[in-house]
């Protein structure tokens, strides 16, 4: 079952070459590149600093707040700018993975502001938005339990797959994108895309885990070529 060879010449578990690059932006306090097969994204994080928006401001705690945006020349047909549902979800599901990461209640009053820019896409850009946007909460300085990170395992002519490229989203059967906190295990994303078998959905888990392991000493890397002294 292991020794068939994908469409792009990649083994069932093997990524698609993948870099990252931390504290890319001046502007921004926190900020990360990301390439993965053919995704280019940016991130820029500002904050913790005082919610400049009312009605999102806790007294106990900072909020973080994310947006998602692909660019109108990122795909292969033009993407209407602006927001529209997917993003909206994105930007959700974005927030909701990071979080639990971030020790928000330092920060009572505060907002973190998590900006993510998709360049060029090309299949798994919710898990390299998220992997993108930890390595860039780091960067900027914020307290955090753990490094998340995000990878996808899914269906392809039947069979268990890692790291799904556009190709293979569009003609495959199913997507398990996830997000995890690589140190407790922690998974802060599961979502499940198409059709698969009980015993199929617990193969892609466990192979986006080993995913998302695989990508998280390739984040610390880029912190260490960052923050690495002598
Ligand atoms: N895509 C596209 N146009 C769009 C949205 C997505 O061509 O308006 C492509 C893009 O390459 C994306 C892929 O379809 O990465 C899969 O999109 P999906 O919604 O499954 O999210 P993703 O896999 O990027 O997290």
């Amino acid at each position: 079952m292991s020794e068939f060879i994908r469409g792009d010449g990649r083994k069932y578990d093997e990524l698609r070459p993948i870099k990252i690059e931390a504290g890319v932006l001046e502007r921004a306090d926190g900020s990360a590149y990301l390439e993965v097969g053919g995704n280019k994204i940016l991130v820029a994080v500002y904050g913790p600093r005082e919610s400049y928006i009312r009605r999102l401001l806790e007294p106990n705690t900072g909020v973080i707040r994310c947006r998602y945006n692909m660019a109108p020349f990122s795909v292969d047909d033009r993407k209407r700018p602006g927001p529209d549902r997917r993003s909206s979800e994105i930007s959700k599901i974005t927030a909701d993975a990071l979080r639990p990461a971030l020790m928000l209640e330092n920060y009572p009053r505060s907002m973190v502001d998590v900006f993510i820019e998709v360049i060029e896409a090309e299949g798994g850009t919710r898990c390299a938005g998220i992997t993108a946007a930890s390595v860039a909460l780091v960067d900027a300085g914020i307290p955090m339990k753990d490094i998340v990170v995000g990878c996808a395992a899914g269906k392809v002519d039947d069979r268990v797959v890692l790291d799904l490229s556009e190709k293979e989203d569009k003609e495959g059967q199913a997507d398990v994108p996830i997000a995890m906190m690589p140190r407790t295990g922690e998974i802060t994303l599961l979502q499940s895309d198409g059709d698969l078998s009980e015993e199929e959905f617990q193969q892609a888990l466990a192979l986006a885990v080993e995913g998302c392991k695989k990508v998280s000493k390739i984040q610390k890397d880029a912190l260490k070529r960052k923050y690495a002294t002598g």
